[in-house]
């Protein structure tokens, strides 16, 4: 598979993004599958950090060639050890890792022991056609961590923090001198993606809490392209995040509310920038408005 419409961009030194998808037409399959519906029709990053020889890769693509781009990137650069952290469980996050470890053998995987069991649970249903295309073999974490770990790449200090945002799973990146925060799936542009509306309490507590780092330039992994390029979001993205989490839980109580539409709940954050509309979300928050009524599963 080639990879006409990947853009790879650098939003700070060396702080590359990975970007695939967001563009009409383009499509990895025709059928229905979790690369288009996930990942590329929204759009999708995955980034890497890299200093002299060294390289953090935080996710590793939306399919295997997203993972040998990144590998290749990297050791056009010269960099000769990596190791990989996983943001979280969901596949459009780690389907490239085999193709990453071809290139860079032996490389650890880091991740919270939440993202380890959700994998481990799940490999063979990940690896099966049931959820096509497989991902085969899925590389589980060779380390876990809970809470915070601090790791150091060259003269950068990095932390990851655990969060139950969007999934109860997330690991986040901060750089706590440059107040750089590369967040995942924990916040998207215009809106989050909901799988787990029975934790939408701990959601709402713990984007308090995100912002709570005082980041000063937000990179997700589902956001604008061109915003991401030039050095991401600022807290107003987790503002815009925790407006729409408090509209969905709410919605139990006010069943005459899901026809309000994105652009009527988050009117105040479209107005002054810090989210902007983009068509497919419409879809998304018809099915996150099901997700809270409880009429769909995770
Ligand atoms: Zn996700």
């Amino acid at each position: 598979m080639t990879l006409p419409h990947l853009r790879i961009s650098q939003p700070h030194n060396g702080i590359f993004a990975y970007y695939d998808g967001r563009v009409a037409g383009y499509r990895f399959d025709p059928r229905p599958n979790w690369v288009d519906e996930g990942g590329l029709g929204l759009g999708i990053a995955s980034f890497t950090l890299v200093e002299g020889k060294e390289a953090i890769v935080y996710d590793t693509g939306t399919t295997p060639a997203h993972g040998t781009a990144i590998a290749e990137h990297l050791k056009g650069q010269g960099v000769e050890r990596i190791r990989i952290i996983y943001s979280h469980w969901h596949k459009d996050h780690i389907a490239g890792t085999a193709q990453i470890l071809a290139v860079f053998p032996d490389s650890p995987i880091i991740a919270n022991i939440r993202t380890a069991e959700h994998l481990t649970t799940n490999k063979s249903d990940l690896e099966s056609t049931r959820r096509w295309p497989p991902i085969t073999p899925l590389a589980l974490p060779t380390e876990t961590f809970d809470g915070t770990l601090k790791l150091t790449l060259g003269t950068r200090e990095l932390e990851l923090h655990c969060f139950n945002i969007h999934s109860d799973d997330a690991s986040v990146m901060f750089l706590p001198a440059e107040r750089i925060l590369l967040a995942g799936d924990t916040v998207e542009d215009p809106i989050t993606y909901v799988n787990e509306p029975q934790d939408f309490a701990k959601h709402i507590a713990d984007l308090q809490r995100l912002k709570s780092l005082n980041a000063i330039k937000i990179l997700p992994c589902h956001g604008a392209d061109p915003v991401i390029a030039s050095g991401g979001y600022d807290t107003n993205l987790i503002d815009a995040t925790l407006t729409y989490t408090n509209w969905l839980q709410s919605l139990a109580n006010t069943p005459e509310n899901p026809t309000q539409s994105i652009q009527e709940i988050l009117a105040d954050h479209f107005t002054e920038n810090h989210v902007a509309w983009f068509e497919p979300y419409a879809e998304v928050h018809a099915s996150n408005v099901q997700a809270a009524l409880g009429l769909r599963d995770g």
